[in-house]
């Protein structure tokens, strides 16, 4: 019996690393964390054919952006390296050998002609295409004079013919299978690298890994794999698949199709890596009192595994943006400044960003949301005539115009409390209502109905900027 818990994450390096996967491996983390244990990163790379340039780099990457970090990994090894599969070739050859040996696997010969006639046979019979278990009758002469011959071989794994297999999902209780529905599988490829199956059942015994969190898409695998553990005689451990995300209208499981998914594009489109992980620990989990704003150490401490919802969860986007901003207002401004940054457009008047940024940062739903919030401030705008003229004449409308220009135009030093005095006093001389007058201004400085406090603003924009917007406005409305 292992006395450590050790958990892991296994990303194969075929593409994005999802949201999904970090959730998981946050689950794995903090379990491993919270049982004094140790958390693992494996690189499954057997499947050569699927593999993607750089995505290892790009998977630990992403890990570290959301603050996350293992024990033992590809990069910083540990007693059981290493942690990439395909340096591990030796290793799962030796274990299939073993296997042979024990009369618990078989050399399987079957060229790929043979195996695609079976099949379509299979269909065509309207049976569940299986292999049909032709070379498990070889005799030992005839498998000898085979791997003489030099003959192609992969490795199966004898399953046996009627046996129930149980194995206790602790999200999902017992679950049990026939081993009449388990197909003699692969364990070994022809070209000597081993399938999915046999690599993660070797690592994860070899590593000892006591509990195993990973999406119940591979639920379905997990018989195979009690099967493996039982014909190496070793103890199998604990599992607990974690449902998938559905699509953020409820719709399905969550998918490319429907948006992003990759846990980086997240990153990106300006979520702050601790609202995301928030985030993640309260889908489809809560801890005992409820409260939804939890930190990593908080999570650490009361995460149970045992309580994740066997249910799927819908990705509530309206959810994570609710705490993005609550993440957001957290940070000083100086914290602010420095985390905005990278979202910058490239024409941002990077002197100003400490007068604009406290006036729109209540309002940042995600840190991007930069651009569009600010863009008039910098950025030519264009005005909407049938807005300046809502709730006035256009003969009042340009007289406003004129005068404000005028005003703006006259003041000596450009400061908000002077900018305000001589708007107010303007506004307090003539009979125009101060709701229509203000907006219209603010529509005609900002070409928009929704900004920051006016005279902030209008500040922001500089005076002679000011004087050629209400110029243009003036211009618009003729
Ligand atoms: N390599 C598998 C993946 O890509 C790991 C599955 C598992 O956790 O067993 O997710």
């Amino acid at each position: 019996m292992h006395t450590t818990v050790r958990t892991r994450m296994a990303p194969s390096p075929t593409g994005e690393y999802h949201v999904g996967h970090i959730a998981t491996l946050l689950k794995n983390y903090a379990f491993a964390k919270q049982q004094g244990g140790q958390f693992i990163l494996r690189i499954e790379d057997t499947d050569q054919e699927r593999k993607v340039d750089g995505a290892v780099e790009r998977i630990m990457s992403v890990i570290h952006q959301y603050g996350l970090d293992w024990d033992e990994g590809p990069d910083k090894g540990g007693p059981c390296a290493p942690y990439v599969q395909s340096q591990r070739l030796h290793i799962y050859k030796e274990y299939v050998d073993t296997l042979v040996k024990n009369g618990k696997a078989y050399f399987c010969f079957c060229t790929k002609e043979r195996l695609d006639q079976m099949r379509e046979d299979q269909i065509a019979r309207k049976e569940l295409p299986k292999y049909d278990r032709h070379c498990r009758a070889l005799s030992p002469d005839e498998i000898q004079q085979n791997l003489t011959e030099g003959k192609p071989y992969v490795v199966r794994l004898k399953v046996p013919d009627a046996e129930t297999i149980t194995f206790t999902d602790l999200i999902r209780g017992e679950i049990s299978i026939e081993s009449g529905n388990v197909d003699d599988q692969v364990l070994l490829k022809s070209d000597g690298f081993p399938t999915y199956h046999l690599a993660v059942v070797v690592d994860d015994h070899l590593m000892e890994i006591t509990h195993v969190m990973r999406g119940e898409e591979w639920i379905s695998s997990t018989p195979k794999h009690i099967l493996l553990y039982q014909a190496f005689g070793w103890q199998s451990p604990i599992y607990a698949h974690i449902p998938v995300f559905l699509n953020p209208d409820g719709q399905g499981k969550m998918s490319k199709r429907k948006g992003t998914v990759s846990a980086q594009s997240f990153l990106d489109n300006g979520y702050l890596p601790e609202a995301l992980l928030n985030f993640f620990m309260i889908l489809g989990w809560a801890p005992a009192d409820q409260r939804e704003i939890l930190s990593l150490e908080e999570y650490i401490k009361e995460f149970n595994p045992a309580h994740i919802s066997a249910k799927s969860v819908v990705f509530d986007m309206q959810k994570l943006n609710w705490l993005n901003g609550v993440y957001i207002r957290k940070l000083t401004q100086e914290q602010l400044t420095e985390k905005i940054e990278k979202y910058l457009p490239a024409d941002f008047p990077r002197a100003q960003l400490a007068e604009i940024l406290p006036l729109i940062s209540e309002r940042l739903v995600t840190l991007k949301d930069i651009e569009s919030l600010t863009d008039f401030f910098y950025r030519p705008i264009s005005h909407d005539k049938e807005l300046l003229l809502k709730k006035a004449d256009a003969a009042l409308v340009e007289q406003q115009l004129s005068q404000t220009t005028e005003a703006i135009t006259a003041i000596t030093d450009w400061t908000i409390p002077a900018l305000e005095q001589a708007i107010r006093t303007l506004q307090e001389s003539t009979d125009w209502k101060k709701s229509q007058y203000f907006m219209m201004i603010r529509v005609a400085v900002t070409g928009r109905t929704a900004t920051p406090p006016l005279f902030e603003t209008i500040h922001c924009i500089g005076q002679a900027e000011v004087v050629q917007r209400l110029q243009a406005a003036q211009e618009t409305i003729r």
